[in-house]
Protein backbone atom coordinates (compact mmCIF):
# COMPACT_ATOMS: atom_id res chain seq x y z
CA UNK A 1 0.00 0.00 0.00
CA UNK A 2 1.46 3.58 -1.26
CA UNK A 3 1.96 5.84 1.93
CA UNK A 4 -0.06 8.54 0.74
CA UNK A 5 -3.19 6.15 0.86
CA UNK A 6 -2.49 6.29 4.69
CA UNK A 7 -2.06 10.12 5.08
CA UNK A 8 -3.40 10.80 7.95
CA UNK A 9 -0.35 8.21 9.76
CA UNK A 10 2.30 10.51 11.19
CA UNK A 11 5.78 9.44 10.09
CA UNK A 12 6.90 6.77 12.10
CA UNK A 13 3.96 5.30 12.91
CA UNK A 14 2.20 1.95 11.63
CA UNK A 15 -1.08 0.82 12.17
CA UNK A 16 -4.13 -1.30 11.01
CA UNK A 17 -3.52 -0.87 8.07
CA UNK A 18 -0.18 -2.45 7.72
CA UNK A 19 -2.04 -5.64 9.07
CA UNK A 20 -4.37 -7.47 6.28
CA UNK A 21 -5.92 -9.07 9.03
CA UNK A 22 -7.53 -6.11 10.02
CA UNK A 23 -9.50 -3.33 8.08
CA UNK A 24 -8.46 -0.27 7.48
CA UNK A 25 -10.07 2.29 10.49
CA UNK A 26 -11.19 5.69 8.60
CA UNK A 27 -12.10 8.10 11.42
CA UNK A 28 -14.03 11.33 10.82
CA UNK A 29 -12.48 13.96 9.76
CA UNK A 30 -13.41 16.20 12.55
CA UNK A 31 -11.54 13.03 14.34
CA UNK A 32 -8.30 14.80 14.53
CA UNK A 33 -6.00 12.57 16.62
CA UNK A 34 -4.63 14.62 19.99
CA UNK A 35 -1.06 13.39 20.41
CA UNK A 36 1.43 12.72 17.27
CA UNK A 37 4.53 12.35 16.51
CA UNK A 38 7.16 15.00 15.57
CA UNK A 39 10.98 15.01 15.38
CA UNK A 40 11.14 16.54 18.45
CA UNK A 41 8.83 13.98 19.70
CA UNK A 42 5.26 12.95 21.00
CA UNK A 43 3.29 16.41 20.45
CA UNK A 44 -0.33 17.53 21.12
CA UNK A 45 -1.39 19.99 18.30
CA UNK A 46 -4.50 21.51 19.93
CA UNK A 47 -2.03 22.58 23.28
CA UNK A 48 0.96 23.53 21.40
CA UNK A 49 3.24 21.29 23.99
CA UNK A 50 5.14 18.07 23.83
CA UNK A 51 5.06 15.40 26.35
CA UNK A 52 8.67 13.72 27.06
CA UNK A 53 10.31 15.50 23.88
CA UNK A 54 13.87 14.33 22.85
CA UNK A 55 14.92 17.58 21.55
CA UNK A 56 14.73 21.26 23.16
CA UNK A 57 11.16 22.75 22.83
CA UNK A 58 8.65 25.72 23.95
CA UNK A 59 6.45 23.87 26.10
CA UNK A 60 6.89 20.07 27.42
CA UNK A 61 4.89 17.95 29.68
CA UNK A 62 7.38 15.44 31.14
CA UNK A 63 6.05 12.24 32.73
CA UNK A 64 8.97 11.46 35.06
CA UNK A 65 13.06 12.09 35.65
CA UNK A 66 14.59 9.27 34.10
CA UNK A 67 17.13 10.74 31.85
CA UNK A 68 15.30 9.42 28.74
CA UNK A 69 12.20 11.35 28.92
CA UNK A 70 13.33 14.35 31.13
CA UNK A 71 16.08 16.02 28.82
CA UNK A 72 17.43 19.31 29.03
CA UNK A 73 16.96 22.76 26.97
CA UNK A 74 13.23 23.41 27.10
CA UNK A 75 12.15 26.56 27.75
CA UNK A 76 8.96 25.55 30.37
CA UNK A 77 8.24 22.45 32.04
CA UNK A 78 4.81 20.97 33.72
CA UNK A 79 5.39 17.91 35.72
CA UNK A 80 3.72 16.38 39.38
CA UNK A 81 4.14 18.01 41.69
CA UNK A 82 5.17 14.28 43.76
CA UNK A 83 8.58 14.79 41.07
CA UNK A 84 9.34 18.02 41.18
CA UNK A 85 12.91 17.65 43.90
CA UNK A 86 14.05 14.56 41.22
CA UNK A 87 13.27 16.42 38.25
CA UNK A 88 14.45 19.70 39.52
CA UNK A 89 18.07 18.06 40.06
CA UNK A 90 18.00 16.19 36.72
CA UNK A 91 16.65 19.87 34.67
CA UNK A 92 18.29 22.36 36.53
CA UNK A 93 16.63 26.24 36.98
CA UNK A 94 14.23 25.33 34.17
CA UNK A 95 10.21 27.57 34.63
CA UNK A 96 8.85 24.39 35.86
CA UNK A 97 5.12 23.85 36.58
CA UNK A 98 3.91 21.92 39.48
CA UNK A 99 0.46 19.98 39.22
CA UNK A 100 -0.76 17.55 42.01
CA UNK A 101 -2.73 14.88 40.62
CA UNK A 102 -5.71 14.85 38.69
CA UNK A 103 -5.80 18.88 38.95
CA UNK A 104 -6.48 20.35 35.30
CA UNK A 105 -4.37 22.25 33.84
CA UNK A 106 -5.31 24.86 30.61
CA UNK A 107 -2.53 24.35 27.84
CA UNK A 108 -3.65 25.99 24.57
CA UNK A 109 -7.29 24.14 23.87
CA UNK A 110 -6.77 21.13 26.20
CA UNK A 111 -7.28 20.49 29.44
CA UNK A 112 -4.37 18.49 30.88
CA UNK A 113 -4.09 16.65 34.06
CA UNK A 114 -1.61 13.83 35.77
CA UNK A 115 -2.00 10.48 37.32
CA UNK A 116 -0.12 8.75 38.98
CA UNK A 117 1.89 5.94 36.63
CA UNK A 118 3.67 3.84 39.51
CA UNK A 119 7.24 3.60 38.13
CA UNK A 120 9.31 5.74 40.08
CA UNK A 121 8.84 8.69 42.25
CA UNK A 122 6.28 11.35 40.72
CA UNK A 123 5.85 9.53 37.70
CA UNK A 124 2.94 10.63 35.82
CA UNK A 125 0.71 9.44 32.83
CA UNK A 126 -0.68 13.08 31.36
CA UNK A 127 -4.56 13.03 30.45
CA UNK A 128 -5.13 15.57 27.62
CA UNK A 129 -9.06 16.09 27.03
CA UNK A 130 -10.14 18.74 24.12
CA UNK A 131 -13.79 19.28 23.33
CA UNK A 132 -14.86 16.09 24.96
CA UNK A 133 -12.74 13.77 24.11
CA UNK A 134 -9.67 12.39 26.13
CA UNK A 135 -6.27 10.60 25.05
CA UNK A 136 -3.36 9.33 27.65
CA UNK A 137 0.24 9.23 27.55
CA UNK A 138 1.73 6.29 30.01
CA UNK A 139 5.43 7.47 29.88
CA UNK A 140 6.97 4.46 31.95
CA UNK A 141 4.42 2.70 33.90
CA UNK A 142 4.12 -0.09 36.75
CA UNK A 143 1.69 -2.72 36.87
CA UNK A 144 1.25 -6.40 37.07
CA UNK A 145 -1.13 -8.87 36.59
CA UNK A 146 -1.78 -9.20 40.52
CA UNK A 147 -2.22 -5.55 40.63
CA UNK A 148 1.23 -5.17 42.64
CA UNK A 149 2.23 -1.91 43.69
CA UNK A 150 5.70 -0.34 43.98
CA UNK A 151 6.11 0.95 47.44
CA UNK A 152 8.10 4.01 47.04
CA UNK A 153 5.79 5.75 44.80
CA UNK A 154 2.06 6.70 44.12
CA UNK A 155 0.44 3.41 42.52
CA UNK A 156 -0.39 3.14 39.04
CA UNK A 157 -4.45 4.87 38.39
CA UNK A 158 -6.06 3.80 35.28
CA UNK A 159 -7.33 6.62 33.01
CA UNK A 160 -10.28 6.16 31.08
CA UNK A 161 -9.26 7.48 27.18
CA UNK A 162 -10.60 6.84 24.11
CA UNK A 163 -6.54 6.46 22.94
CA UNK A 164 -3.83 5.18 25.53
CA UNK A 165 -0.37 5.47 24.47
CA UNK A 166 1.47 2.69 25.59
CA UNK A 167 4.89 1.69 26.82
CA UNK A 168 5.99 -1.89 25.84
CA UNK A 169 9.85 -2.02 27.60
CA UNK A 170 8.48 -6.15 28.78
CA UNK A 171 6.09 -6.45 26.64
CA UNK A 172 6.63 -10.01 25.57
CA UNK A 173 4.05 -12.70 27.28
CA UNK A 174 7.46 -14.15 29.08
CA UNK A 175 7.87 -11.34 31.38
CA UNK A 176 5.81 -12.31 34.50
CA UNK A 177 6.58 -10.49 37.42
CA UNK A 178 6.79 -12.99 40.89
CA UNK A 179 5.71 -11.69 43.93
CA UNK A 180 8.31 -8.65 44.83
CA UNK A 181 8.25 -10.25 48.50
CA UNK A 182 9.45 -12.95 47.04
CA UNK A 183 12.12 -11.35 45.09
CA UNK A 184 13.04 -8.89 48.23
CA UNK A 185 13.28 -12.27 50.44
CA UNK A 186 15.98 -13.88 48.15
CA UNK A 187 17.31 -10.82 48.02
CA UNK A 188 17.58 -10.83 51.70
CA UNK A 189 18.63 -14.12 52.11
CA UNK A 190 21.73 -13.53 49.88
CA UNK A 191 22.97 -10.56 51.59
CA UNK A 192 22.60 -12.77 55.06
CA UNK A 193 24.78 -15.20 53.17
CA UNK A 194 27.29 -13.14 52.10
CA UNK A 195 27.42 -11.02 55.41
CA UNK A 196 27.90 -14.82 57.15
CA UNK A 197 30.95 -15.31 55.24
CA UNK A 198 32.66 -11.89 55.69
CA UNK A 199 31.79 -10.99 51.91
CA UNK A 200 30.16 -7.42 50.67
CA UNK A 201 27.32 -7.65 49.02
CA UNK A 202 27.17 -5.42 45.80
CA UNK A 203 23.36 -5.00 44.88
CA UNK A 204 23.04 -3.21 41.56
CA UNK A 205 20.50 -1.39 40.64
CA UNK A 206 19.43 2.40 38.27
CA UNK A 207 20.63 4.96 41.16
CA UNK A 208 16.90 6.47 40.55
CA UNK A 209 14.01 4.56 41.11
CA UNK A 210 15.44 1.10 41.60
CA UNK A 211 17.74 1.74 43.98
CA UNK A 212 15.23 3.36 46.95
CA UNK A 213 12.96 0.06 45.88
CA UNK A 214 15.34 -2.14 46.84
CA UNK A 215 16.56 -0.13 49.76
CA UNK A 216 12.77 0.20 51.12
CA UNK A 217 12.59 -3.74 50.62
CA UNK A 218 16.01 -4.90 52.37
CA UNK A 219 16.04 -5.99 56.13
CA UNK A 220 18.35 -3.55 57.65
CA UNK A 221 18.90 -5.71 60.39
CA UNK A 222 21.23 -7.87 58.61
CA UNK A 223 24.58 -5.59 58.56
CA UNK A 224 25.41 -1.81 57.64
CA UNK A 225 23.67 -0.34 54.06
CA UNK A 226 25.97 1.88 52.04
CA UNK A 227 25.30 3.42 48.43
CA UNK A 228 27.29 5.19 45.55
CA UNK A 229 27.44 8.82 45.54
CA UNK A 230 25.11 8.80 42.25
CA UNK A 231 22.24 6.95 44.76
CA UNK A 232 22.50 8.91 47.56
CA UNK A 233 21.04 11.93 46.61
CA UNK A 234 18.08 10.40 45.02
CA UNK A 235 17.55 8.86 48.71
CA UNK A 236 17.34 12.11 50.13
CA UNK A 237 14.79 13.17 47.45
CA UNK A 238 12.36 10.28 48.62
CA UNK A 239 12.83 11.11 52.08
CA UNK A 240 11.80 14.75 51.62
CA UNK A 241 8.94 13.17 49.59
CA UNK A 242 8.03 11.27 52.55
CA UNK A 243 8.96 7.87 51.44
CA UNK A 244 10.39 5.73 54.60
CA UNK A 245 13.98 4.40 53.40
CA UNK A 246 16.55 2.10 55.71
CA UNK A 247 19.23 4.54 57.10
CA UNK A 248 22.41 4.62 54.06
CA UNK A 249 25.47 5.93 54.28
CA UNK A 250 27.68 7.11 50.64
CA UNK A 251 30.68 4.06 50.48
CA UNK A 252 33.69 7.17 50.70
CA UNK A 253 32.39 6.80 54.57
CA UNK A 254 33.27 3.11 55.17
CA UNK A 255 36.45 3.65 57.37
CA UNK A 256 37.79 0.25 56.81
CA UNK A 257 37.23 -3.15 55.00
CA UNK A 258 35.78 -4.49 58.24
CA UNK A 259 32.83 -1.79 57.99
CA UNK A 260 31.82 -3.53 54.48
CA UNK A 261 32.60 -7.22 55.71
CA UNK A 262 28.66 -7.58 56.37
CA UNK A 263 27.45 -4.41 54.48
CA UNK A 264 24.89 -4.40 51.60
CA UNK A 265 26.50 -1.87 48.92
CA UNK A 266 23.90 -0.59 46.57
CA UNK A 267 24.88 0.84 43.28
CA UNK A 268 24.06 1.51 39.43
CA UNK A 269 24.93 -1.13 36.84
CA UNK A 270 27.95 1.10 34.92
CA UNK A 271 30.33 -0.02 38.42
CA UNK A 272 30.20 -3.40 37.48
CA UNK A 273 33.43 -4.75 37.01
CA UNK A 274 35.05 -1.19 37.36
CA UNK A 275 37.69 0.03 39.37
CA UNK A 276 35.37 1.88 41.61
CA UNK A 277 34.39 -1.77 42.89
CA UNK A 278 38.34 -2.60 44.23
CA UNK A 279 37.62 -0.65 47.52
CA UNK A 280 34.73 -3.28 48.79
CA UNK A 281 37.57 -5.93 48.95
CA UNK A 282 35.74 -9.18 48.60
CA UNK A 283 32.44 -9.03 47.13
CA UNK A 284 29.87 -10.84 45.40
CA UNK A 285 27.33 -9.25 43.27
CA UNK A 286 23.73 -9.01 42.14
CA UNK A 287 21.93 -7.20 39.42
CA UNK A 288 17.75 -6.42 40.63
CA UNK A 289 16.17 -5.71 36.81
CA UNK A 290 13.57 -6.79 34.69
CA UNK A 291 16.32 -7.90 32.04
CA UNK A 292 17.64 -10.58 34.67
CA UNK A 293 14.36 -12.83 33.74
CA UNK A 294 16.08 -13.09 30.19
CA UNK A 295 18.15 -16.78 29.92
CA UNK A 296 21.18 -16.66 29.98
CA UNK A 297 21.61 -12.38 30.89
CA UNK A 298 23.20 -12.87 34.28
CA UNK A 299 26.26 -15.10 33.31
CA UNK A 300 26.61 -12.99 30.00
CA UNK A 301 27.23 -10.09 31.64
CA UNK A 302 29.52 -12.30 34.62
CA UNK A 303 26.62 -11.38 38.02
CA UNK A 304 27.01 -13.62 40.38
CA UNK A 305 23.22 -13.80 40.91
CA UNK A 306 20.68 -12.03 38.97
CA UNK A 307 17.15 -10.96 40.68
CA UNK A 308 14.13 -10.35 38.73
CA UNK A 309 12.67 -6.89 39.99
CA UNK A 310 11.42 -4.31 37.25
CA UNK A 311 9.40 -1.20 37.86
CA UNK A 312 7.61 -1.28 34.56
CA UNK A 313 4.55 -3.41 34.50
CA UNK A 314 5.00 -7.15 32.73
CA UNK A 315 3.00 -8.70 30.33
CA UNK A 316 -0.10 -9.44 32.45
CA UNK A 317 -0.10 -5.95 33.83
CA UNK A 318 0.23 -4.22 30.31
CA UNK A 319 -2.70 -6.34 29.61
CA UNK A 320 -4.44 -5.58 32.69
CA UNK A 321 -3.71 -1.11 32.14
CA UNK A 322 -5.00 -1.18 28.80
CA UNK A 323 -8.06 -2.99 29.21
CA UNK A 324 -8.92 -0.78 32.27
CA UNK A 325 -8.56 2.47 30.41
CA UNK A 326 -11.39 1.31 28.01
CA UNK A 327 -9.43 2.69 25.20
CA UNK A 328 -10.64 1.47 21.66
CA UNK A 329 -7.09 2.90 20.28
CA UNK A 330 -3.68 1.66 21.25
CA UNK A 331 -0.35 3.17 20.43
CA UNK A 332 2.46 1.12 21.51
CA UNK A 333 6.07 3.44 21.97
CA UNK A 334 9.03 2.07 23.17
CA UNK A 335 9.91 -1.49 23.92
CA UNK A 336 8.29 -4.94 21.98
CA UNK A 337 6.51 -2.40 19.65
CA UNK A 338 5.14 -4.89 16.84
CA UNK A 339 4.36 -7.90 19.40
CA UNK A 340 2.24 -5.87 20.95
CA UNK A 341 0.93 -3.98 18.36
CA UNK A 342 -0.13 -7.78 16.90
CA UNK A 343 -1.60 -8.64 19.89
CA UNK A 344 -3.73 -5.73 20.13
CA UNK A 345 -5.13 -6.10 16.82
CA UNK A 346 -5.78 -9.56 17.71
CA UNK A 347 -8.18 -8.06 20.50
CA UNK A 348 -9.58 -6.21 18.13
CA UNK A 349 -8.32 -2.71 18.72
CA UNK A 350 -6.93 -0.35 16.52
CA UNK A 351 -3.54 -0.05 17.18
CA UNK A 352 -0.41 0.94 15.98
CA UNK A 353 2.84 2.31 17.58
CA UNK A 354 5.19 5.92 17.79
CA UNK A 355 8.73 5.07 16.74
CA UNK A 356 10.29 7.24 19.87
CA UNK A 357 14.05 7.88 21.73
CA UNK A 358 12.82 6.36 25.02
CA UNK A 359 14.83 3.31 26.29
CA UNK A 360 15.41 1.34 29.48
CA UNK A 361 16.99 4.19 31.14
CA UNK A 362 20.05 3.27 29.72
CA UNK A 363 21.41 6.67 29.48
CA UNK A 364 21.82 6.77 33.01
CA UNK A 365 24.84 4.77 32.97
CA UNK A 366 26.36 7.67 30.84
CA UNK A 367 24.53 10.51 32.41
CA UNK A 368 24.91 9.79 36.30
CA UNK A 369 28.06 7.50 36.89
CA UNK A 370 30.16 8.00 33.53
CA UNK A 371 32.91 10.00 36.19
CA UNK A 372 32.82 6.72 37.92
CA UNK A 373 32.87 4.15 35.60
CA UNK A 374 36.45 3.13 34.81
CA UNK A 375 37.91 0.67 33.40
CA UNK A 376 37.79 -2.68 34.20
CA UNK A 377 40.61 -3.80 36.74
CA UNK A 378 43.05 -6.31 36.19
CA UNK A 379 42.26 -9.75 36.83
CA UNK A 380 42.71 -11.60 39.96
CA UNK A 381 41.58 -7.82 41.59
CA UNK A 382 37.69 -8.96 41.66
CA UNK A 383 37.15 -12.21 43.75
CA UNK A 384 35.04 -14.44 45.03
CA UNK A 385 32.43 -15.60 42.00
CA UNK A 386 29.77 -18.09 43.09
CA UNK A 387 28.16 -20.66 40.52
ZN1 LIG B 1 11.50 5.46 33.34
ZN1 LIG C 1 11.19 4.84 29.49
Amino acid sequence: MAVSSIPRLPAGTSGPADNPAMPAVTPAPNDADLIVLRPEGLYCPAGGFYIDPWRPVERAVITHAHADHARRGHRSVLASARGQGVLRARLGDVPMQAAAWGERVAVGDVVVSLHPAGHVLGSAQVRVEHRGRVWVASGDYFCTGSNEANATCDAFEPVRCECFITESTFGLPIYRWRPQSQVMAEINAWWQTNANAGCTSLLLGYSFGKAQRLLAGVDASIGPIFVHGAVEPLNQAYRQAGVALPATRPVDEATSRTDLARALVVAPPAVQGSAWTRRLGDYRDAFASGWMQLRGARRRQGLDRGFVLSDHADWPGLERAIAATGATRVIVTHGYEAVMVRWLQQQGLQAGSFRTEYGDEREERVDTVATTAEAAPPAGVRSGSAP
